[in-house]
């Protein structure tokens, strides 16, 4: 009998792996989880109830086509129902698209840093990715990223508002930028945190979509909406590459539960907005305090914002951990924390303050 074990794909060699931000200890002295921007907001009283219901019906496949969420969507967004894709979270939807477009031999541009599974599904898919370092504040360099294009280039992401940073791409640059790709070459506009954006320059992907066939964009249910853990995101395409888009998808990805979720928070959609609302004012107060204090921070219109603290990263994680707040270091770069209840908000700006005293 031979004793070699199953041959697996050369590409998967070295690929980096997905670190989720740590919860909070059950029993321990972290309290509060600003790890993975999420929503701090329990479910809705009605969104549960619709997922009860639901839940009644889990002994059948769910509906593969997700009609009753995609007709929800075209409403909602005023885009015909061939331009829509669903998938479990947008992050399965992100993997979609580049096995959709990328494989070996090809390349795919995307800032860096900016969302860590970008260079997974990549390498999952065989092709090579081309990170684009941020500018020294922290921004997409567009001019950088339209240099790194090639006759192999198949795909871009622009991660708008940039996770880790929270930083973002205004419109006339990114109009700018997209007259420079070439109309063969999809250009994804991952818009996961859209609903927090507060800057009237920050174009709305869907508009920039409408007269670009070569632009899609990435939404998710996981943030504003608060159903990180169902696992429902969306694309907004052109025909060709949305069909595409639910050639690669895994069948019967988005469970019933995740679709009449989905559906009873559009519906519920001017609560959920209002929550938005309450984390963005407290966004400004972290932000303002934090600056206050003598941080530099750069400018979030996400729900999280990033300190770039390099080789003091990990002391700061540790710290806040002490404290009772779990946040989400890049050993070396620097640390993101989620905006979350008031409690959590206060507890890190307490030991942020007393880190820096201590520098
Ligand atoms: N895009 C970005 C920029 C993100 O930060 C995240 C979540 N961390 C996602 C996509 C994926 O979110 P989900 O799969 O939950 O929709």
């Amino acid at each position: 009998m031979s004793e070699t074990s199953p041959k697996l794909r050369a590409e998967l060699d070295g690929i980096p792996t997905y670190r989720p931000g740590r919860p909070a200890a059950a029993g321990g002295p972290a309290a509060y989880k600003l790890s993975s921007n999420e929503n701090p907001y329990p479910p809705l009283p009605g969104v549960m109830e619709t997922v009860m219901a639901a839940a009644g019906t889990f002994n059948r496949y769910p509906d593969m086509a997700c009609s009753g969420l995609m007709s929800e969507l075209a409403d909602r967004f005023g885009v015909p129902l061939e331009h829509l894709a669903t998938g479990t979270g947008s992050v399965g939807v992100a993997q979609q698209l580049v096995q959709a477009t990328s494989g070996p031999g090809d390349e795919v541009i995307y800032a860096w840093r900016s969302f860590e599974a970008y260079p997974i599904i990549t390498q999952v898919s065989g092709a090579s990715s081309v990170q684009v370092p941020l500018t020294a504040g922290e921004v997409h360099d567009l001019d950088a990223m339209a240099e790194a294009i090639t006759d192999r280039t198949r795909l871009i992401f622009i991660c708008n508002p940039n996770n880790p940073t929270g930083t973002v791409v205004r419109r006339a640059e990114l109009e700018r930028f997209l007259d420079r790709v070439p109309s063969d070459v999809l250009v994804v506009l991952d818009e996961a945190y859209r609903e927090f954006i507060r800057d009237a320059d920050v174009p709305d992907g869907i508009e920039i979509y409408r007269h670009r066939p070569n632009v899609a964009v990435l939404r998710t249910f996981s943030k504003a909406y608060g159903l990180a853990g169902l696992r429902v995101g969306f694309a907004v395409a052109h025909e060709r590459v949305a069909a595409a888009l639910r050639k690669t998808a895994v069948p019967f990805g988005v469970t019933q539960l995740a679709q009449d979720a989905a559906v009873a928070s559009l519906r519920a959609e001017d609560e959920l907005l209002g929550r938005v609302g309450s984390l963005v004012c407290e966004r400004a107060r972290v932000y303002e305090s934090l600056v206050k204090q003598g941080w530099t921070v750069p400018e979030t219109q996400a729900n999280f914002v990033w300190l770039r603290l390099g080789d003091r990263t990990v002391d700061f994680a540790a710290a806040c951990e002490a404290a009772g707040v779990m946040v989400r270091p890049f050993a070396g770069e620097g640390v993101r924390i989620t905006i979350g209840e008031e409690e959590a908000n206060d507890l890190l700006l307490h030991t942020a303050d007393a880190f820096r005293r201590q520098l």
